[in-house]
């Protein structure tokens, strides 16, 4: 298995824009962009989305993925005079609709093809009308104001033929499902759909299995990642209050953790979490559901060092770009592995040292073996500190025994990865520690009595 694999990304890394079935005025204005040949995410999805197969793309923003799902719809796209358009994409942010516009615009400088961008905010609705109004062919928006003005019958979907939805991970997490269902009620149930994610998330996986047929899917995970500049180490933690006295026993050093970027896997923990560290003002927190002027701020004080630890799930990390993270914590172990790639990614920058750790429960390790897998990195394990005290109380979802993780990932381990950007080091993928499974590590660990003293001592003690 392991040959074909290798031998699938010689394929890719040999293909160029020449090997791509596309018309010549595509070629020149891509030749015009300076591109030399098509990024793994673009060599991976132009034939699939050509051939009108619904498409999955796992891919972050900076691996060429508007491109990627561009060139084949304009490919396709034939010359009409109609009035309605016949692709819709959709975006979750003005600023992404304005990038795609501008995408297709610099791709058809040598086909005639209309396109507007339509998105609310302070945005005059009445311009969008009348540029709808005009006849098009592709439209690009937001969910609510494509929505609202199908409401007032300027757009009219039922010519649709490809709907793309760019960023699910942020639109759903946006809450903009209900948008999305309804705009769907208006297109034609005989279409292709192209979704792209930098994260998976199960609210994504929820709309692939309710919108989608048969998708191939494909994750460009590891762009770019720089592995090697990034120390790891994980620890074997039985439940999440344990796993928030270890985070208060590292967290007390300072210096070593002077910007701290924690994951956690729902805004519920997230609170929690920040509720239970003993860092006061020095810890932030943001997630979807709290106000956009309460993350601004958080983001602000995270990156001028007011608050020294910051706290977010993962969808809403994507958006921040902030510089010297000394470490990545990975407080719940991320449900999809290719989210843990982008997680510690977040460190190591331009040339920088970061450090990523990773707390895992047994429920979480076949999560940890999975991302072991994608990077073929086994992370070198640490023992819990004797100082760590093991917490007897449970979160209330640990006390209703969820699904166990590995059915669920049974069910959903489909999708392919495709090849990055960068491989990965040498020594990242021949350095083999010694791998204990978890119960082998708690039994190792738990010969020695389970300390529940002061926790304050034990940060004394630490502190010394
Ligand atoms: P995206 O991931 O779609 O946000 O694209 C990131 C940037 O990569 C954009 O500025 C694109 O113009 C650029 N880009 C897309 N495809 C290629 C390519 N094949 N070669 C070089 N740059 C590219």
């Amino acid at each position: 298995m392991r040959l074909g694999e290798n031998f699938s990304w010689l394929l890719c890394r040999m293909i160029t824009f020449e090997d791509f079935n596309i018309k010549k005025q595509l070629k020149n204005a891509i030749a015009d962009l300076g591109f030399e040949k098509p990024t793994p995410i673009q060599q991976e999805s132009y034939s699939t989305i050509l051939s009108g197969t619904d498409f999955v793309g796992i891919a972050q923003t900076g691996t060429g993925k508007t491109i990627a799902y561009l060139l084949p719809i304009l490919q396709d796209l034939k010359y009409s005079n109609q009035p309605n358009p016949r692709v819709l994409i959709l975006a979750p942010t003005r600023e992404l609709v304005i990038q795609i516009v501008e995408q297709i615009e610099k791709l058809t400088p040598y086909i005639n093809v209309r396109v507007a961008g339509v998105y609310g905010g302070s945005t005059n609705i009445n311009a969008q009308k009348k540029a709808v109004a005009e006849g098009i062919d592709i439209i690009v928006g937001t969910p609510r104001r494509l929505y609202d003005l199908t409401l007032s019958n300027t757009l009219r979907l039922k010519s649709i033929k490809k709907l793309i939805i760019d960023e699910v991970d942020i639109m759903l997490d946006f809450g903009y499902k209900t948008q999305l269902k309804n705009i769907f009620e208006l297109i034609p149930t005989k279409r292709q759909n192209i979704l792209f994610s930098a994260t998976m998330t199960t609210y994504v996986d929820e709309l692939i299995d309710d919108f989608l047929i048969n998708p191939v899917k494909k994750t460009i995970s590891i762009s770019g990642t720089p592995l090697d500049t990034i120390s790891q180490e994980c620890y074997a933690v039985p439940n999440f209050y344990t796993k928030a006295n270890l985070l208060n026993y590292l967290l007390a050093d300072k210096e070593e953790y002077n910007k701290v970027l924690i994951f956690v896997a729902t805004k519920v923990n997230a609170d929690r979490l920040a509720e239970t560290l003993e860092f006061g003002s020095e810890v932030s927190v943001i997630h979807s559901s709290k106000e956009q002027n309460h993350r601004t701020n958080s983001i602000e004080n995270f990156e001028n060092g007011t608050s020294r630890i910051l706290i977010a799930t993962d969808v809403i990390a994507r958006g921040i770009d902030i510089e010297k993270i000394s470490t990545v914590i990975s407080f719940d172990t991320p449900f999809y592995p290719e989210n843990y790639i982008h997680r510690i990614g977040r460190t190591g920058r331009a040339g920088e040292l970061g450090k990523a750790i990773l707390f895992y429960t047994e429920k979480e390790e076949p999560l940890k073996e999975e991302i072991e897998a994608l990077m073929k990195y086994v992370i070198p394990f640490n023992e819990l500190p004797e100082e760590v005290e093991v917490a007897r109380q449970l979160t209330p979802e640990e006390k209703d025994k969820p699904k166990e993780i590995s059915e669920i990932q049974h069910k959903k381990r489909t999708i392919e990865v495709g090849p990055s950007f960068h491989e990965k080091s040498a020594k990242n993928s021949k350095e083999k520690v010694e791998r204990k499974s978890y119960k082998q590590q708690l039994k190792e660990r738990y010969k020695k009595p389970i300390r529940r003293g002061d926790k304050i001592q034990n940060m004394k003690k630490k502190r010394k």
